[in-house]
């Protein structure tokens, strides 16, 4: 038990980006949000969740904001997506695919189930979670977005439409 395991490591495809981290466990989870389902073009995300001061960019990726409240790290050359975070967190999530050793990682629960699509989910005994009923992550998209927000893409996209610029509807002739 004394004995610290090795760290882990990991990158994108292209081989730009690299990071070692060493998480307190091995226990990885399935993120079933529309968010996750976009960002990594898939029909679900795995995560291994740590602490932020678990792990450290040895070549940082680039950043986007997915929300007001929330980071994701990306290679900027070859689009492989890294990690994501919650800016108000001591924790974050790397893509066990990103891993040098995905298979060190373990699946152990499921997230988002709501919107979890039965078609490609075989049922596995994992216990999994709603979305929509985490106090936590809820209170966070409250704070950002107000009340009456539904935590996710569309609060994301509705936000963004408010916020764009209009865009000019006249044109100077000539
Ligand atoms: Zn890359
Ligand atoms: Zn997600």
């Amino acid at each position: 038990m004394s004995e610290e395991p090795s760290p882990l490591s990991g990158g994108c495809l292209c081989g730009r980006v690299r990071y070692e981290a060493r998480p307190m466990d091995r226990d990885g989870y399935y993120c079933h949000c529309r968010m996750c389902q976009l960002a990594f073009g898939n029909t679900r995300a795995a995560y291994l969740n740590l602490r932020k001061d678990e792990m450290r960019w040895l070549a940082p990726p680039a950043f986007y904001a997915s929300s007001k409240i929330a980071r994701r790290g990306f290679c900027s050359r070859c689009g492989t997506p890294l990690s994501f975070e919650f800016l108000d967190s001591d924790r974050m999530d790397l893509a066990v695919g990103s891993l040098d050793d995905p298979a060190l990682i373990r699946p152990t629960e499921h997230f988002s189930i709501e919107t979890r699509l039965d078609a490609w989910h075989a049922e596995d005994g994992l216990p999994g979670e709603r979305l929509d009923s985490n106090q936590r992550i809820g209170g966070l998209w409250r704070q950002a977005y107000g009340e009456s927000v539904v935590p996710g893409l569309q609060a994301v996209r509705d936000a963004a439409t408010i916020d764009t610029p209009m865009t000019p509807t006249t044109k100077d002739p000539g």
